[in-house]
């Protein structure tokens, strides 16, 4: 990707990018940047998530794959995930909201919970959450179809609600599966809720970020970083997030064969 289409990217995710002179690697670029002040228009009307709050709900990492699904293909995972009534957020549900992407990628984005739009539209991260998600992407000089996109649940909890321990629990085999289909270089957790629920802690997701954690037995690389929606309404941690997905290429790259 050329260094223009890469700072267009960062300015479509609201980096403002201060260029010296003399400095023309982009990862310099970035590190002078200085984030705009949020206009009032720029906050979602629901949010979706809370970042820096405790933990409410994690599981123990790389639960096992059960018996049901370990041997599953994507075909008879993704129907089987469709006729799902394993936990009450089937009563609800518009759609069931499986993944997307290259089944093959090297990056596997793991959010949280669909929300009212990935709901509506059966697709993970649609919406202004998921454009600047895939905003994110493009300015590390990934599509969003390159990557595979899934969430902890695959059915949206009521009014966008944390998820609860039991339909984490419920649902983790699917996720697992997932992973192990997919088998990526690195794992990027979005959010609170993906990052604690992957690596099984209630760390703090500002603690979690900066660092290159592993999901379970599998040794998958995991980084933590914060989800778009959050970055909607506190566009000041773009720029840590633009870190963490720094973090993210260089460490898939170094997982490379
Ligand atoms: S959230 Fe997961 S476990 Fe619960 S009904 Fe949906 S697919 Fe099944």
């Amino acid at each position: 990707m050329t260094r223009d289409r890469q700072l267009a990217y960062l300015q479509a995710m609201d980096i403002q990018v201060w260029q010296v002179r003399h400095a023309p690697v982009i990862e310099e670029a970035v590190a002078d940047v200085v984030e705009p002040v949020p206009a009032e228009a720029e906050a979602p009307p629901a949010p979706a998530t809370q970042e820096p709050a405790g933990n409410t709900a994690t599981i123990p990492p790389a639960t096992p794959v059960g018996p049901v699904v370990a041997d599953m293909g994507w075909s008879q995972l993704q129907e089987t995930v469709r006729d799902c009534r394993l936990c009450e957020l089937h009563e609800s549900r518009m759609h069931t909201v499986f993944g997307t992407g290259n089944r093959n990628a090297d990056w596997l984005v793991i959010g949280e919970a669909p929300g009212k739009d990935e709901d509506l539209q059966g697709e993970p991260f649609v919406g202004r959450a998921g454009q600047l998600l895939n905003a994110m992407l493009q300015a590390t000089g990934l599509q969003r179809e390159q990557v595979y996109i899934a969430n902890i649940l695959k059915c949206r909890p009521p009014n966008n609600r944390d998820p609860g321990t039991e339909e984490v629990q419920c649902c983790s085999d699917y996720l697992a599966r997932q992973i192990a289909l997919v088998n990526p270089t690195v794992i990027l957790a979005v959010g609170r809720i993906a990052a604690q629920n992957l690596l099984g802690t209630d760390t703090p997701i500002g603690k979690l970020r900066g660092k290159v954690h592993h999901f379970g037995e599998t040794g998958i690389p995991v980084i933590a970083t914060y989800h778009p929606a959050y970055l909607l309404r506190s566009p000041l941690e773009k720029r840590k997030a633009w870190q963490d997905l720094q973090l993210a290429v260089a460490t898939g790259k170094a997982c490379q064969p």
